[in-house]
């Protein structure tokens, strides 16, 4: 069992099973809505996610569709703002700074590279994608 958490602890999950991927997103909206050089994701089955307090606290804002859709999403609590995890069908996106415990799973690699920040050097040596991966 993996436990998660936002800023003010209004929001609260778990997660049962196993992490299916773990990357860090530098696109352009990402890094704006984190407000950081990169986003962390980390997903999980939507089948293994349980809210465990605080769902009526999350807020959507949804960016404007930039060329097809989906547009993009920020997923908050609308008490303290921190970002929490996104149920997309059947996967669950999680911000990987909201995990109170060890995911076990460790970062596989960079997407949308090409559009990282001129101030960040990636130093890993992770694969790293222009895009997103097919
Ligand atoms: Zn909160």
């Amino acid at each position: 069992m993996t436990r998660g958490s936002c800023l003010c602890g209004g929001v609260r999950f778990e997660v049962s099973g196993p992490f299916t991927l773990f990357g860090f997103d530098h696109c352009s909206r990402c890094r704006k809505a984190s407000g950081s050089a990169f986003a962390t994701e980390i997903l999980c089955k939507t089948a293994d996610f349980r809210w465990m307090a605080g769902e009526s606290l999350i807020r959507t804002y949804e960016a404007p569709v930039r060329d097809t859709p989906p547009g993009y999403r920020r997923i908050f609590c609308s008490g303290c703002g921190s970002p929490v995890p996104f149920v997309d069908g059947d996967t669950v996106n999680i911000p990987a700074g909201s995990l109170d415990d060890d995911p076990s799973i460790r970062p596989q690699g960079h997407i949308f590279v090409a559009y990282k920040a001129p101030w960040f050097e990636i130093t890993d040596g992770l694969p790293q994608f222009p895009r997103k991966p097919e």
